[in-house]
C-alpha cells in the first residue's frame, strides 16, 4: 500500500554533511521525494512534533531503562521522568539549528524508512542503517552530556504520527504528486 511518511535530518545532520547521504539511502530504495525544504524549527513547531503524549514519554523512558539494564547500569528515574527530561533537551536541539524536513512516498513507506533509519541509538543500530552507518553515540553520552542521543535523523513511528508531523511540517499545497522516471521498475 502506497504511504506518506516524514522524515527530520536533525541539526548534527545538516552540520555533518549528511543531508545527500540521507536522500540516497532513501530514493536508492524507491522512495520518492513529494515535499523537501530547510526548516529552522521554532519552539511551538517542535512542541507539537515532540507532543508530551504520556504513551510516547514513557516509551522513550522504557527504551532507555532496557537499554540501561543491558549494560547493568541502574536508572533511579520513572519512565515518565525520563521521557520529559529527553522531550525537553529534544526541544531545546530541535530548535537550536538547521533541520531538513522531507516527506516520502513509497509501498509502506513508514515501515521501510523506519527500517532504514535504524534503531534509537546509533552505537546499537545495525550497521547498515542510516543511523548505524553514520553514528555511535549511546543513551549514557547523551545523559552525561544533557543532550538528546545524536541520531541523524527522525522517521515517524507509524501510520497515525505519520499523518500528524506531514500536517505540522508541510502544507497541502507543499506537496507534490508526480511520476518518478523508473517507478515501472521498481512497482
Ligand atoms: P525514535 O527517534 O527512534 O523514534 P524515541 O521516539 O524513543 O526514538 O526518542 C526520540 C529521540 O529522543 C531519539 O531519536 C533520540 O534522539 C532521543 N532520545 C531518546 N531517549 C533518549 C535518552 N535516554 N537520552 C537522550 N536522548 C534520547
Amino acid at each position: 500500500m502506497i504511504e506518506r511518511t516524514l522524515v527530520l535530518i536533525k541539526p548534527e545532520g545538516v552540520y555533518r554533511a549528511l543531508i545527500g547521504k540521507v536522500i540516497t539511502t532513501f530514493e536508492d530504495a524507491g522512495l520518492k521525494i513529494v515535499g523537501i525544504k530547510m526548516v529552522r524549527p521554532d519552539k511551538d513547531l517542535a512542541g507539537k512534533h515532540y507532543a508530551a503524549d504520556e504513551e510516547w514519554l514513557t516509551s522513550v523512558g522504557r527504551k532507555t531503562k532496557e537499554s540501561a539494564q543491558k549494560k547493568g547500569i541502574e536508572i533511579k528515574e520513572s519512565e515518565i521522568e525520563i521521557g520529559n527530561r529527553v522531550r525537553n533537551m529534544l526541544l531545546a536541539h530541535l530548535t537550536s539549528g538547521p533541520v531538513i524536513a522531507i516527506a516520502l512516498e513509497g509501498n509502506e513507506a513508514i515501515y521501510v524508512v523506519r527500517k532504514l533509519t535504524g534503531g534509537t541509538e546509533p552505537r546499537s543500530a545495525d550497521p547498515s542503517s542510516i543511523r548505524g552507518r553514520y553514528g555511535l553515540d549511546s543513551y549514557e553520552m547523551g545523559d552525561l552530556k544533557g543532550r538528546p542521543v545524536r541520531n541523524v535523523v527522525h522517521a515517524s513511528e507509524d501510520a497515525k504520527a505519520a499523518k500528524k508531523e506531514l500536517s505540522l511540517w508541510f502544507k497541502d499545497s507543499e506537496l507534490v504528486d508526480y511520476h518518478r522516471a523508473d517507478e515501472e521498475h521498481i512497482y
